[in-house]
């Protein structure tokens, strides 16, 4: 029986680092995801488990690995794993928060501007050999971001590390949305918290970076669309469920709003989406907010470390329900 279970392939390095600490682990190094058959096989025995976010781990899973100390995600949203049926068990669950910030407001920034511009379709065009001669009216004629209003949901730390790239790269005015407010950013960056029906009627630019809760799930739906600016653009790279998706390619469709860049789905595995089959002003991406290699190496390493302190008896650094941890 292996100490560590490891679910789908990482970064080798992280390996190496349990080889290090001499834990044994069953490695199940595939880029395909375990059904939850081989999964509930997989677990069995383990004191530690490192998984990725298309992993689902349930009660039912934790209850075949009695032994279970740990849960250590691939990822900084933990929308698949149970957290209070893990701390009933005692279980700690960590995740990689910080590591993939900049990353992820990096590529959300990258869907933004590629929206903004008809970047893909511009792309699209050269390769198929149409550009002949620069033209005023472009095809692929698009609108400015630099000066425009951006609206942040979720103002945490994607949400601000996106919200510093609109005001200090792009001098955008940023308004926000959050639980608390964010006194620093409003004096880093001027930016102002607003309700969300405000963000939604006044930003050019939405960025969602909320996590997925029953609280934010289909946040966005025709409703909200109906509120915003029809030149209006929505950037969701946080969670699919966060947006109805039917609702988004009706939006779009019909001309409520004018644009999306979109890294995550409703439904992932991504079976058929009406958002792949827009074009103009859409901007689609498989889920890489965080797919540069130093970061997700980075996010491999500090799941290791998170499993290695809890068998070790630490508290694990980056631990989501450490309230449990005094009981174990
Ligand atoms: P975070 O620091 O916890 O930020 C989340 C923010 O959302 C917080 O500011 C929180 O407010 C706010 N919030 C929560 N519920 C809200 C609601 N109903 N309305 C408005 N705001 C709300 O998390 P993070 O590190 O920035 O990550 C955010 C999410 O991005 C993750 O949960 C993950 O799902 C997603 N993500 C996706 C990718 C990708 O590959 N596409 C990569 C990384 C992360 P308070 O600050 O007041 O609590």
């Amino acid at each position: 029986v292996s100490q560590v279970c490891v679910t789908q392939r990482i970064f080798p390095e992280a390996i190496e680092l349990l080889q290090a600490e001499n834990l044994s682990h069953s490695y199940h190094e595939s880029d395909q995801a375990l059904d939850s058959h081989d999964l509930n096989e997989a677990i069995k025995g383990c004191e530690g488990l490192i998984c990725l976010i298309t992993d689902k781990v349930d009660a039912v899973l934790m209850d075949q690995a009695p032994n279970l100390k740990v849960i250590a995600n691939v990822a900084v949203g933990y929308d698949n794993i149970d957290v209070a049926a893990a701390s009933e068990r005692g279980i700690v669950v960590t995740n990689t928060p910080d590591v993939l910030t900049e990353t992820t407001a990096d590529l959300t920034f990258a869907l933004l501007l590629a929206a903004a511009r008809r970047i893909p379709e511009a792309d699209t065009y050269m390769r198929s050999g149409q550009f002949k001669e620069f033209k005023l009216y472009q095809p692929q004629i698009g609108v400015d971001v630099f000066g425009k209003t951006l609206g942040i949901v979720g103002m945490g730390r994607i949400g601000t590390a996106v919200a510093r790239r609109g005001a200090l790269g792009f001098g955008m005015k940023v308004l926000y949305t959050a639980n608390s407010s964010k006194p620093e950013a409003e004096k880093e960056l001027g930016a102002k918290q607003v309700t969300f029906e405000e963000l939604l009627k006044e930003s050019d630019f939405i960025s969602i970076n909320t996590p997925s809760t029953p609280e934010t799930h289909h946040l966005f739906t025709l409703k909200e669309f109906e509120q915003m600016k029809r030149s209006a653009f929505l950037i969701n790279a946080a969670r699919g469920p966060i947006v109805k998706e039917d609702d988004l390619a009706e939006a779009l469709e019909s001309g409520l709003i004018q644009g999306a860049g979109i890294d995550v789905f409703e439904r992932e595995p991504l079976i058929d989406s009406k958002l792949a089959q827009l074009k103009k002003h859409v901007v689609v991406a498989p889920h890489i907010g965080s797919a540069s290699v130093e970061t997700r190496r980075n996010m491999s390493l500090m799941a290791a470390q998170n499993v290695i302190s809890a068998l070790k008896g630490q508290c694990p650094p980056n631990a989501l329900n450490p309230e449990i941890w005094k009981d174990v």
